[in-house]
């Protein structure tokens, strides 16, 4: 006898079954699930790959159990509500801030705080570049650095997911952005994206041409992407009371205290994961006004078939790629 469930009642979906590189990011079809109390089911559009799918894929986050679908940000519809969520409603566009079952797949299940309307300004590929890029770059610049309007940040990293976030966030906000790429093409992208200034990081004098900018005064405020790259080089790039926010580092870096104290300067991690209640809502509220007043626009630079998931894995961790990378269900 055929056990195989209807074909109604099935999806596709990225299915882990054992921690490794990206070739165990294997397409199956799976049994469609069904939102029990509390719970949404949304309708997949398209799904944001970042970096921080690469490193859970390869087993960095122990609370993963196997077999598991991986992914936090998608975009899409409502298609059904579980008993007592009154906050959304079926047809609604969507994005999501993580998921109960997982995002590479055609369908989720997400808790109500997991999901947010998606205004009809964005396209479902750019819904799915709008939380952990956004909202890394918001909370950084917001909560971490507490930045003001006419501070000079430095945005090392800027042609990526959260550099542009941070871009077009920061220039709206009023402060000047210099903004680092290691391509002419992430260079243009960077400037376009709302940039005052735009440099190097591959070049060897780089932090030479940051300090001119400023007239040698440095920089209030560096958002570091690849701290184990930078760090020891950032601080001497600070102004007095300049502010570094960790968002990014994928290794030790060797420091100089020292230039923490002549200028009276911090270095403040963060992550986004330790981000909750109020401050995560607030988060939310922000980008929806500034997704309504055109400051968030999400780049798109490729688009991948959800099947294809193991080459966007490959491309995300490349430089150069300019934007987001997004699946395709
Ligand atoms: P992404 O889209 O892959 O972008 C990576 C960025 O790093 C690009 O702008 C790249 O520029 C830049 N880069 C490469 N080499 C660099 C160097 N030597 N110095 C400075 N920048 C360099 O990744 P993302 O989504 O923006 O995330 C950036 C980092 O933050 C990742 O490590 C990610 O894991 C981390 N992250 C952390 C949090 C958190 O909560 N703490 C949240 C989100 C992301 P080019 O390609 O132009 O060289």
């Amino acid at each position: 006898m055929d056990h195989t469930p209807p074909a109604f009642t099935c999806m596709k979906a990225i299915r882990v079954e054992r921690f490794g590189g990206p070739e165990v990011l294997q397409l199956a079809e799976i049994p469609r699930p069904k939102p029990g109390a509390g719970e949404v089911l949304v309708k997949i559009h398209a799904i944001g790959v970042n970096p921080v799918d690469t490193y859970f894929r390869a087993g960095a986050n122990p609370a993963i159990t196997l077999p598991w679908i991986p992914g936090l940000d998608a975009a899409g519809v409502v298609e059904e509500l579980g008993p007592g969520v009154t906050t959304l409603r079926p047809g609604q566009r969507v994005y999501t801030a993580g998921t109960v079952t997982g995002a590479y797949a055609e369908w989720t299940l997400c808790a109500p705080g997991q999901v947010y309307p998606l205004s009809d300004r964005l396209s479902f590929a750019q819904g799915a570049g709008v939380n952990v890029p956004y909202a890394t770059a918001y909370r950084a610049l917001f909560h971490r650095a507490r930045v003001a309007a006419g501070e000079t940040v430095l945005i090392h990293g800027a042609s990526g997911g959260v550099g542009l976030a941070a871009t077009q966030l920061a220039r709206a906000f009023g402060l000047t952005v210099i903004g680092t790429a290691g391509t002419e093409r992430g260079l243009d992208l960077v400037r376009r994206e709302g940039a005052h200034h735009a440099v190097n990081h591959r070049a060897a004098d780089y932090t030479k041409a940051i300090l001119a900018l400023t007239g040698g005064r440095g920089v209030e405020v560096i958002l570091e992407m690849l701290a184990n790259v930078n760090l020891g080089k950032d601080l001497p790039l600070l102004a007095e009371q300049g502010r570094v926010v960790v968002i990014g580092s994928r290794g030790p870096v060797e420091i100089t205290p020292r230039d923490t104290m002549s200028r009276d300067a911090d270095i403040r991690g963060m992550s986004l994961f330790n981000v909750k209640g109020r401050d995560l809502a607030s988060i939310h509220a922000g980008l929806a006004a500034a997704i309504e007043s055109g400051i968030v626009r999400p780049v798109i630079a490729r688009e991948f078939p959800l099947a294809e998931a193991a080459a966007a894995h490959v491309a995300v961790m490349e430089s150069g790629v300019g934007g987001k990378i997004v699946l395709i269900p």
